[in-house]
């Protein structure tokens, strides 16, 4: 013969109330269920009727005495062993229903099946046919708070059934009911039995005690009456419970799964408590629409100074004459400068660079610009290709031909009819100059000057005809390799020390005004990068905060989960997701906010450079700041005592 089903022997708990005092509530119960029995526990209030449920369910644990379930000593199970024995072997059954507010009768019936990981399908449809059978089918989308107390009941009876548990443990089901209703609900529990199953009811009312087939009596915490062994037993054959009741042993719920559940719940308590979240997530959104707008205004601002400075050219070195300090001696820069500066290792080219305001003229058209006396490296150094003919040569520069090439804007201010310039002769400053080229538009290099209005001459032809003096303002070195150009900047240096005997000059390249433009804005996108966390961390808080609180509110439902089967991780997980969705949801509130603010800085202000990286990093920190912080509530719900959380308000 097996063991009986529930084996309680000597059976004692203790509560330790305040000021020290220990009360025993139960004194020694001693009490065999044998599958199938259905058994009354009936007593006065304050009996530790109760008490003995929730030993018997395995929500609480006897301060001593020994509790077996099928033979299995059970008495000092922990955790989530006490939790897979909830889930698999009892349904529980509550005088004030215990459902879960704000979800409908069918996803309460389906909870338990959740921790169970019965696949969605099955749930769903044994839900409905459990609903169903309990004529509930037309109500299975009603909400709590649109049943009936009866109803009601019957929803929570069809949720301990759910899944399959072989006994069902109701505590006062009736108690909360109008007379014809708790008859229903007792008939109900009748039914059960006869099929089989194991029901331990529990009550004050001995008429509805007499329901049962064997009635234990409880007074102060002792087993004072038993019909079985006083002989008043009915027996009835067990019955087999069938098969789709059996506990069927499923993997847990998929992280889906329970993030699905998690976002309902989410919505639901987001919904409820709308305004409430929204100021709380104000630092999260505020965290991430700054982080946003800021970066994309950062990286607008860095990409226009690259812009600027990368037209100037980052493989380029200037040496300008002078060194800045009007009151030292200075050596003009010359070409000879130049030529020892194209003979140094990675040297590519050279362009001497003399500037004068002219006076062109072509027909009756005159334009007041820019002269450059320059080599015929510029197109190579300024990697800047001629559109029309072509620029001047070495030839023309060693014989100080009066060749000139015009910049872009010039050969259409002074041909404004489309007339090809080349080949005609302007006049520079009054003197013939025939044009051998047209520049290709280059835009504006360095945001004071249009480089597309510049008249290009050779260097001697220059000095020779129009500034009399051979006195260079800079010159310009392009490199071969960019990575190597602070060493070629230095052999500069060095070079023009030797050829000065002083440090009369001075040496610029890009890549060092790229790196200052690029510290400065790095330095720019860290402090705001910091003020951005500093509200991420405020709005962590503020999610913490609203987590906690939910915790608090939700503590009963905590507890009836835990009744149903939830493990630690379940609850745990459910809150954290929780968090996490809020937070999330705040990043995209976030998001929204930056992008729009950016967007509008970008039409008014300045331009701006939305990054992906910067919205998917903001998100992920606000989700991450959610799950951080969603921590120490989770935790807090997980650990709850699972009567405790039960009796809550
Ligand atoms: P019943 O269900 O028969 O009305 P209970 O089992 O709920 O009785 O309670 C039995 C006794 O135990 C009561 O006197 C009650 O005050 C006490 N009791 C129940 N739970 C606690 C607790 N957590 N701490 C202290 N005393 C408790
Ligand atoms: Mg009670």
């Amino acid at each position: 013969m097996s063991a009986p089903l529930l084996v309680l022997e000597d059976i004692r708990k203790t509560y330790a109330t305040g000021g020290g005092v220990a009360v025993e509530v139960l004194r020694g119960v001693s009490l065999t269920v044998e599958a199938g029995e259905f058994v009354a526990i009936v007593g006065s209030s304050g009996s530790g009727k109760s008490t003995l449920m929730n030993i018997l369910g395995g929500l609480d644990r006897p301060t001593s005495g020994s509790y077996r379930v099928g033979g299995r000593d059970v008495s000092e199970l922990e955790g989530d062993e006490r939790a897979a024995l909830r889930r698999d072997g009892f349904g529980f059954v509550f005088q004030h229903y215990h459902l879960i507010p704000g979800t409908s009768a069918q996803e309460n019936v389906e909870m338990p099946g959740r921790y169970a990981g019965l696949p969605a399908a099955l749930r769903e449809s044994r839900a409905a046919a459990l609903l169903g059978r309990l004529g509930l089918g037309e109500r299975r989308h009603h909400r709590p708070n649109q049943l009936s107390g009866g109803q009601q009941q019957r929803v929570s009876i069809a949720r301990a059934l759910m899944n399959g548990a072989p006994v069902i443990l109701a505590d006062e089901p009736t108690g909360a009911l109008d007379s014809a209703s708790g008859a229903e609900v007792v008939a109900l529990l009748r039914e059960l039995a006869a099929e089989g199953r194991t029901i331990v009811l529990i009550t004050h009312d001995r008429k509805v005690a007499e329901a049962a087939d064997r009635v234990v009596e409880m007074r102060d915490g002792r087993i004072v009456s038993d019909s079985a062994t006083d002989g008043g037993r009915r027996s009835r054959p067990a019955a087999p419970v069938s098969a789709a009741a059996t506990a069927e042993h499923h993997t847990p719920a998929s992280v889906w799964t329970s993030a699905g559940e998690a976002f309902t719940a989410a919505l639901r308590s987001l919904g409820a408590n709308g305004f409430r979240t929204a100021l709380t997530l104000l630092g999260i959104v505020i965290g991430v629409a700054s982080v946003i707008a800021l970066l994309a205004i950062g990286e607008g601002a860095k990409r226009a100074v690259m812009a600027r400075v990368g037209a100037l050219g980052v493989n380029l070195v200037y040496v300008l004459a002078g060194s800045g300090d009007p009151r030292l001696p200075t050596t003009p820069l010359t070409e000879a400068d130049g030529e020892a500066i194209l003979r140094l290792p990675n040297v590519e080219s050279v362009m001497p660079y003399l500037d004068m305001p002219v006076m062109v003229r072509y027909g009756n058209i005159d334009h007041r610009t820019s002269g450059l006396a320059t080599s015929a490296s510029l197109p190579l150094t300024h990697r800047w290709p001629v559109a029309a003919g072509s620029f001047f040569t070495t030839a023309d520069e060693r014989a100080g031909a009066a060749v000139a090439v015009l910049g872009h804007n010039v050969a259409k201010r002074l041909f404004p009819n489309g007339e090809s310039p080349l080949g005609r002769h302007v006049q520079v400053n009054n003197i013939p100059f025939q044009v051998t080229g047209v520049m290709g538009q280059k835009g504006d290099l360095t945001g004071s000057q249009d480089t597309d209005d510049w008249v290009f001459v050779p260097l001697s032809t220059g000095v020779q005809r129009l500034v009399g003096k051979p006195d260079l303002q800079l010159i310009l070195v392009s490199v071969h390799t960019v990575g190597r150009i602070a060493e070629t900047r230095d052999a500069i240096g060095a070079l023009m020390t030797k050829r000065h005997g002083q440090e009369d000059f001075q040496i610029r390249d890009v890549t060092a005004r790229i790196r200052t433009a690029t510290e400065t804005q790095d330095t720019m996108t860290l402090l705001l990068g910091s003020a951005a966390v500093v509200t991420l961390l405020v709005g962590g808080i503020g999610v913490m905060n609203i987590m906690l609180v939910s915790v608090t509110e939700r503590t009963r439902e905590i507890g009836i989960r835990m009744a149903a089967g939830a493990r630690t991780a379940d609850i745990e997980r459910q809150f954290l997701m929780e968090a996490a969705l809020v937070a999330g949801l705040g990043g995209l509130v976030g998001v929204a906010l930056g992008l729009a603010s950016g967007a509008l800085v970008g039409l008014f202000v300045m331009p701006v450079l939305f990054t992906a990286t910067a919205i998917a990093g903001a998100v992920t920190s606000a989700v991450v700041t959610g799950l951080v912080f969603g921590l120490i509530p989770a935790r807090r719900a997980a650990r709850l005592d699972p009567v405790a959380a039960l009796s809550s308000e």
